[in-house]
């Protein structure tokens, strides 16, 4: 999920704010943003639960299960708002003004509601698409409209004409909902929601400033709600409390509440739509550069270049944010270009597609629970961040993840870092441990969906 046409990404001073270690912070997580088109990993950790291949929901707009829901809907985000503000310690409150009403309107007005009483990017239309792999060709009158997906102009990673149009009423594989599903919070659902972003939804949603990454990099601003550093030191928490402010576990809460909400009310198209959202974030979490801020350095050398940097010193930081940078745009690159590749190819005993299907886990986390986003999964990718971050030392060119003396352009649409790499040996280390992260991914798919899916109780 690495954005197009955003190339902007050099450090620079924008968005510092206070603190030791906030220039460090302002552009870390800024830059690319998770696992790439999250579809390839989703498809592949469903291929495997019992009878999901053939399952099948009829499409549903989201205009007609909003006016059938509205009455019932505001008490449901009513208690979600609750749970938050009772749990998570940095969340935002929901400004009252937000709160969805048994709105009557057109499909616009309910939509806008809607999205307005979630706080995410208004301009997202939430119209009826599925994805197709790579590989497989969508007939052009077939194509759902890029714009109408998104946000954004494009996205390196997905390929505009992958997107299908289905009409309300049409039968279609709830595989592909949900894995479609898993693409939408990359294509502008958190985009712009700061009150810093310049965007008027921003200025009404409550969240506050940007707490890191650049506020005018519109890629970048969802950050904050991709990321979890729940794994730092408590010196880093002290001199950088805004690491804290993240969303996460208040999406992946949201998501799975509203997608309970719409299975219980009959409409299971959106129950696997919202499932597939919160997906999306639980699998963001198997990343180690989203839930470490630097991997591979010691919280007392932050620090230290953290100080260095305010006695006028820059270079280590600006060293250490290049690295971090690269090495994340490195293993995002690697990741999606090995697996779109594989999918082109047929390959699916491609290692990384192999270890998504590999079940041999997922008696470590067989149903999802909201202490899992910190107990076990962002704490599993934190623990071998620092492994994986010198396997790609080892793997890559120095000149990419070492000594740079500028970031990758993550708009690079040609770049394919699989070709870069070292010999056999360090390949095969890296395959492994890449392998790893995609194993958790799958695992990690199966359990939410398990939770959320009402033919799977007691399974
Ligand atoms: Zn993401």
């Amino acid at each position: 999920m690495l954005p197009g046409g955003e190339r902007s990404i050099r450090p620079c001073r924008r968005g510092w704010r206070g603190g030791v270690l906030a220039v460090v912070a302002a552009f870390l997580p800024s830059v690319a943003l998770g696992w790439s088109n999250h579809p390839l990993c989703t498809w592949q950790a469903t291929a495997v639960m019992p009878g999901m291949a053939d399952r099948m929901v009829r499409a549903e707009a989201v205009g007609t299960f909003l006016a059938d829901v509205s009455g019932r809907l505001p008490a449901v985000l009513d208690g979600e708002e609750k749970w938050a503000r009772e749990t998570l310690p940095f969340y935002a409150p929901r400004p009252d003004d937000l709160r969805f009403g048994a709105a009557v309107g057109d499909e616009a007005a309910l939509r806008a509601g809607f999205l307005h009483a979630i706080r995410v990017n208004d301009g997202m239309t939430l119209g009826l698409y599925v994805q197709r792999p790579p590989g497989v060709d969508v007939p052009a009158d077939r194509l759902f409209p890029w714009s109408s997906a998104s946000v954004l102009r494009t996205l390196e990673d997905t390929d505009p004409h992958s997107l299908e149009r289905v009409a309300e009423g049409d039968m279609v594989r709830v595989a592909d909902v949900v894995a479609t599903a898993t693409n939408e919070p990359d294509f502008g659902l958190d985009i712009d929601l700061w009150q810093d972003n310049g965007a008027a939804q921003g200025a009404r949603y409550g969240f506050g400033v940007q707490p890191f990454g650049n506020p005018h990099l519109s890629y970048g601003t969802q950050a904050p709600f991709h990321m979890g550093f729940y794994h730092e030191s408590a010196i880093v928490y002290r001199t950088a409390g805004y690491l804290q402010r993240t969303y996460p576990e208040a999406r992946i809460h949201l998501f799975m509440t509203l997608s309970r909400f719409a299975f219980a009310q009959g409409h299971p198209y959106w129950g696997w739509r919202f499932a597939g959202w919160a997906v999306h974030y639980v699998q963001d979490l198997g990343q180690p550069y989203h839930v470490r801020v630097l991997p591979g350095v010691s919280a007392a050398s932050m620090v230290w270049i953290g100080v260095l940097d305010r006695l006028g010193v820059h270079g280590p930081q600006v060293a250490a944010v290049i690295r971090v940078t690269n090495r994340h745009v490195v293993l995002e690159n690697y990741q999606y270009r090995r697996m779109s590749a594989a999918y082109r190819a047929h390959d699916m005993d491609d290692p990384l597609l192999m270890a998504l299907r590999d079940t041999s886990d997922d008696v470590s986390l067989r149903r999802f629970a909201s202490s899992s986003v910190r107990e076990v999964i962002s704490a599993q990718s934190a623990a071998v961040a620092g492994v994986l971050d010198a396997q790609l030392v080892r793997t890559f060119p120095a000149a990419d993840v070492v000594a740079a003396e500028a970031t990758l352009d993550v708009a690079d649409r040609d770049m394919n870092i699989v070709s870069r790499q070292a010999p056999p040996g360090e390949q095969a280390r890296m395959t492994r441990l890449v392998a790893d992260r995609m194993r958790q991914v799958g695992r990690d798919t199966r359990a939410v969906i398990r939770v959320l899916d009402p033919e799977a109780a007691g399974r």
